[in-house]
C-alpha cells in the first residue's frame, strides 16, 4: 500500500486519555499503532484540570489577586514539564521546553495583566483558555518523535476559521475547509502526523477564539470533515455510548451503533460523551464518529454514523436531566398563546438559554417548559422582565414554578411510525407508582420527553429501561 492509498482518520484525544505522563505516552502508542494501516491526524485536548486552572486564574487576576495565578503558573509549568522528563528524548526535550516554556511566559503576561486592569475580556480569555491545548499538542508531536514517528503540533489557529463569538465561536466552514486543507496536506505530504490543538481557532483577522467548552470533540469532526476523513474517533476514558446512566441503571450497556440523530438528541441532554456540536460537521459527508476508551482499547466503542444493522429497535437510549424545573405560563384575556410564546421563546433565546421539552394547552392559555435548575432563576427573571407590564395589568399573565423535577428523554432514530411505545412507557411507569408531571413528543418522533418528580427518576429511568429490554 502506498502512504496515500491508506484511509485518513482524525483521532482526538480528552484531557483524561493525556492526563499524565504515562497517559500520554500511551496516547502516542495508540496512534503509532494505527498509523500502520491508515494516516493519522491527531486532535488534543488540554491535560485534564488544565483548562478550568487557567479559567480560574484569569478570573482570580481579573479580580485582582496578585498572586493566585502565581501558583498556577507553576502548576501549569510543573505538570507539563514533568511529561517532557518523563517521555522524551533528550534532543526532544531540548526542542520542547523553551517552546512550553513560552506558552507558561504568555500565561504569566497575560495574568499580569488581567491583574492590572482588573479586568479580562472574552477574547482574551480565549486565548489563555486554549493555552492547554498547545502545551499538549507540542508535547504529544514530541513523544511521536521520540518513538520514531514524523509528527507536527499544528495549532488550530491556523486551520479553524471562525465568527467572532468569543467563548462559543462557530467555525466559517467554507473557509476553514480551504484553510485546513491546504495547511495540513504539506504535512500529510511529508508523512507527517499533524497533532492539532483542539478548542481554539481564530477569526479571519487572526484572533484566538474557542468553540466552547468540551469543544475538542467539535475541533476533530471539523477537520474530519474538512479533509474527508474516513472516519473520526473520540477517544475518551468510557467504553461508548450508554443506553442509560449507569449511575442510575446498574445494567445499563453500550450501543453499538447509533444515528447522527440520536447522538445529537443525546448530547443535547447532557449525555456528557460528546460536545452537542459534535455532530454536526459529519453528517453531510456521511463520515461515521466513533467513541472509545484509550483505557480500553480492545473493546469496539460505539459508532455514530448511518445505521447499518439493528433496524427494529424502537427504543435505543435513555437519558435524563435529574436537575430541572417547570416553568408555567399563563394568559387571560386577549393575549394570544402565539404572542405569549413568541415572547417567552425570543426572551429565553436572547440568554441562549435551552428549554429542555415544551408542552402547550392553547385552550387555557397555557404554556409549560423544562429548564436546567441552574438556569432558573436567570430565568424566571428574564420572564419577569419580559411580561412586567402584563403581570401589573390585571394579571393577564403568570408564572409558576413547580421546582424538583427531572426530565427524562426516551430517544431512537426507529420509534418514528411504531405505535404502541409511548404506551408501553406510560404503563410501565404507572404500575411502579411514578406520576408523569408532562409529556412532549415531537413530530420527528425521534425522542419522547416527559417530568417527573426528581426523587422518582431512578426508578422511571430504570422502569423504561426493563420495559424496552435496553
Ligand atoms: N480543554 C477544553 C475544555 O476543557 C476543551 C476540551 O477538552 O474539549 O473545555
Ligand atoms: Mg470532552
Amino acid at each position: 500500500m502506498t502512504k496515500t492509498d491508506r484511509p485518513l482518520i482524525v483521532m482526538k484525544f480528552g484531557g483524561t486519555s493525556v492526563g499524565n505522563p504515562e497517559r500520554m505516552q500511551h496516547v502516542a502508542e495508540l496512534v503509532a499503532s494505527h498509523a500502520k494501516e491508515a494516516e493519522i491526524a491527531v486532535v488534543v485536548s488540554a491535560m485534564a484540570g488544565v483548562t478550568d486552572m487557567l479559567i480560574r486564574a484569569a478570573k482570580e487576576a481579573s479580580a485582582g489577586d496578585r498572586d493566585g495565578w502565581k501558583g498556577v503558573r507553576q502548576e501549569l509549568a510543573r505538570r507539563h514539564r514533568e511529561v517532557a522528563d518523563r517521555t522524551l528524548s533528550p534532543s526532544e526535550q531540548a526542542g520542547v521546553l523553551p517552546r512550553l516554556a513560552e506558552q507558561v511566559e504568555h500565561f504569566e503576561n497575560l495574568c499580569s495583566g488581567f491583574s492590572l486592569v482588573r479586568e479580562v475580556t472574552p477574547r482574551a480569555m480565549d486565548t489563555l483558555s486554549s493555552l492547554g491545548e498547545v502545551m499538549s499538542s507540542l508535547l504529544l508531536a514530541a513523544i511521536l518523535r521520540s518513538q520514531g514517528y514524523p509528527a507536527e503540533a499544528v495549532d488550530a489557529r491556523d486551520l479553524i476559521v471562525t465568527d467572532e463569538k468569543f467563548g462559543n465561536a462557530t467555525p466559517l466552514f467554507k473557509e476553514t475547509n480551504v484553510k485546513a486543507r491546504q495547511h495540513l496536506s504539506r504535512l500529510r505530504r511529508k508523512g507527517a502526523i499533524g497533532v492539532i490543538t483542539g478548542f481554539r481557532g481564530a477569526t479571519r483577522d487572526g484572533v484566538c477564539t474557542t468553540l466552547g467548552r468540551g469543544g475538542s470533540d467539535y475541533s476533530a469532526t471539523i477537520i474530519g470533515s474538512a479533509l474527508d476523513a474516513r472516519e473520526t474517533w473520540i477517544w475518551t476514558d468510557v467504553d461508548g455510548v450508554m443506553t442509560a446512566d449507569p449511575r442510575l441503571v446498574a445494567n445499563a450497556r453500550i450501543i453499538p451503533e447509533i444515528s447522527y440523530q440520536e447522538a445529537i438528541e443525546l448530547s443535547f441532554f447532557g449525555a456528557k460523551v460528546l460536545h452537542p456540536k459534535t455532530i454536526q460537521p459529519v453528517t453531510e459527508r456521511n463520515i461515521p464518529v466513533w467513541i472509545k476508551n484509550t483505557f480500553n482499547p480492545a473493546c469496539p466503542g460505539t459508532r455514530i454514523g448511518s445505521i447499518r444493522g439493528d433496524r427494529a429497535r424502537g427504543v435505543k437510549a435513555i437519558t435524563s436531566v435529574s436537575k430541572a424545573d417547570l416553568l408555567t405560563l399563563s394568559a387571560k384575556g386577549n393575549l394570544a398563546f402565539a404572542q405569549l410564546a413568541a415572547k417567552a421563546f425570543t426572551a429565553l433565546s436572547t440568554e441562549e438559554v435551552d428549554s429542555l421539552m415544551v408542552t402547550q394547552s392553547s385552550a387555557d392559555n397555557l404554556l409549560c417548559f423544562g429548564v436546567r435548575d441552574r438556569d432558573l432563576k436567570s430565568v424566571k427573571a428574564l420572564l419577569e422582565k419580559v411580561f412586567e407590564l402584563e403581570m401589573l395589568h390585571d394579571q393577564r399573565v403568570s408564572i409558576e414554578v413547580m421546582p424538583q423535577v427531572a426530565i427524562v428523554v426516551m430517544i431512537g432514530e426507529n420509534m418514528k411510525g411504531t405505535p404502541g411505545l409511548a404506551g408501553r412507557a406510560f404503563s410501565a411507569l404507572g404500575k411502579r407508582g411514578i406520576n408523569l408531571i408532562a409529556i412532549a413528543q415531537g413530530s420527528s418522533e425521534i425522542s419522547i420527553s416527559f417530568a417527573v418528580k426528581a426523587t422518582d427518576v431512578k426508578d422511571a429511568v430504570q422502569a423504561i429501561h426493563d420495559e424496552f429490554e435496553l
